[in-house]
């Protein structure tokens, strides 16, 4: 049926993207352990084998598509969004808050088991303060017993609670009909961003790397007019910028251009704005701090854009502040640290002096032009045909897992499906993967590949 579903998405006539931009988004929302990720599994009816599928994927996304009742909609799972458990109080709340913001309704998970705790009572605040319709999850109600406890949960007054057993899948249905009775048809999120709108870019990277330094240098030269998006009043202002001749709209503008409070969790903080500016963004510009080594920090941005699916462009900023030393040793640690990343188009700017910031808008039309990039079936499989007839996969066990068919189901980013007649080892789908770069280009752009077996 997946597999249907999948290349249904083709057939409709590629134009998956629209449907996925109005499709209204779910927030999960609650503390860590309530069983929030279990819920998200059980709504997804396990997509476990595709997300195991898709290489250098090492944690799944923070968004899915999903489907109740025929109709289709976003769903963001906040769980993996929790980095340590120091702060749990403050950082639950933040990230009900960012989640919200993005979210045309949330699935509000509490434990039933515990009851009502104070974090509890601070992410209530906030969800009623954001106006946003909430339905409220009595989690793990296993049995009938458990239903006294989930009616304790009245008082949060959020209204009913709905029993359910994420685990078991009891009353799970009747919850996600009451989300679909307060779900918008469309989303107000992305609505805000009309079809053929200005190309979203978010400008991201740890605090200190320039990115106000850019905007500014960006806006100063350049008309700019600033966008509060619909529906909220909060934070996320967006700058429509022209530059070579073209509007861009620069998402999340506000986060950058106030300077967040260096408060317990703020680096948290950080991330989950990086998170939510990357989602709302078609192509992310990442900024690293070219004085300093590459940190920890720098690759975990990146890996958030290409696990979001977004198209990429690196700036090194601070160029000006080099010295042949240094720049030395910065493409040395270039080519140790970001090798997984040689497709993302580079840019070595200065926000301060304006040094090739001009280079920045060839970069980020080369990025998108990727991300949208179909290549055609037939063309795919007469490649896919030459490849693996000059360089099959090894023979395990007896047997040659074969390709059988291949097909792009989707752009932005690209993402392609083959089917195989046996197990695809990982080795082998990155040198798929590989080859498929060097063949049509791909820069700029992530590109997924999932194997399904057919025996
Ligand atoms: P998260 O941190 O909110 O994402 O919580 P998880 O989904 O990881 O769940 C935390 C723990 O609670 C796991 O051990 C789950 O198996 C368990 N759990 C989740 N839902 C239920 C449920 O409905 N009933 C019971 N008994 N356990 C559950
Ligand atoms: P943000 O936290 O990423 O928004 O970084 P800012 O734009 O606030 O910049 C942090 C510091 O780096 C400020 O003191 C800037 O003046 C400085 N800075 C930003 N870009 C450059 C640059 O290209 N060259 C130099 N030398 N300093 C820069």
């Amino acid at each position: 049926d997946e597999d249907r579903a999948l290349l249904g998405e083709e057939g409709a006539g590629g134009e998956r993207v629209d449907e996925a931009s109005v499709r209204p988004v779910v927030a999960v929302v609650g503390r860590p352990n309530v069983g929030k990720s279990t819920l998200v599994n059980r709504i997804l009816g396990r997509r476990e084998a595709v997300v195991e599928d898709v290489p250098g994927v090492t944690r799944d996304r923070v968004a899915y598509d999903a489907e109740w009742s025929g109709r289709p909609f976003t769903l963001v799972d906040t769980g993996g969004w929790e980095v340590d458990a120091s702060g749990i109080h403050l950082r639950v709340a933040e990230q009900a808050e960012v989640a919200v913001e993005l979210a045309d309704a949330v699935l509000f998970v509490v434990d039933a088991t515990v009851g009502a705790t104070d974090t509890d009572e601070a992410v209530v605040k906030l969800l009623r303060r954001s106006g946003k319709p909430v339905v409220l999850v009595a989690n793990k109600v296993d049995d009938l017993r458990g239903e006294a406890e989930a009616a304790m949960l009245w008082s949060l007054g959020l209204g009913q609670p709905w029993p359910v057993s994420a685990l078991h899948g009891r009353g799970s249905g009747d919850v996600l009909d009451a989300l679909l009775d307060v779900l918008p048809e469309r989303t107000s999120v992305a609505g805000a961003y009309p079809r053929g709108g200005p190309r979203r870019v978010a400008l991201v990277g740890r605090p200190n790397v320039g990115k106000s330094s850019l905007l500014n240098k960006l806006a100063r030269e350049d008309r700019v007019v600033v966008d509060n998006v619909a529906g909220t009043t909060r934070d996320p202002v967006d700058e429509l910028i022209e530059l070579g001749g073209k509007m861009w709209r620069f998402v999340d503008t506000a986060g950058i251009r106030r300077r967040v409070h260096q408060t317990r969790g703020a680096d948290f903080y950080a991330s989950l704005r990086t998170q939510a500016a990357i989602e709302k963004a078609e192509v992310a510009v990442v900024l690293i701090d070219a004085e300093h080594a590459i940190a920890e920090q720098d690759l975990r941005v990146i890996s958030q854009v290409i696990e979001s699916g977004r198209a990429l462009v690196i700036a090194y900023n601070k160029w000006d502040t080099l010295d042949e030393e240094r720049r030395y040793y910065l493409e040395r640690e270039i080519e140790r640290e970001l090798v997984q990343v040689q497709w993302a188009p580079r840019v070595n700017i200065s926000a301060l002096t304006g040094r090739h910031v001009d280079r920045l808008v060839p970069a980020l039309e080369v990025s998108l032009d990727s991300w949208d990039q179909r290549i055609p079936t037939g063309r795919l499989n007469a490649f896919f045909g030459e490849v693996v007839a000059a360089h099959p996969h090894p023979v395990r066990g007896g047997k040659q897992p074969r390709i059988l068919f291949a097909t792009q189901a989707s752009t932005q980013p690209p993402r392609f499906v083959l089917f195989a007649s046996g197990f695809i080892e990982a080795q082998y789908r990155r040198f798929l993967e590989r080859r498929l770069r060097e063949e049509f280009g791909f820069e700029g752009t992530p590109i997924e590949m999932s194997v399904r077996v057919r025996e």
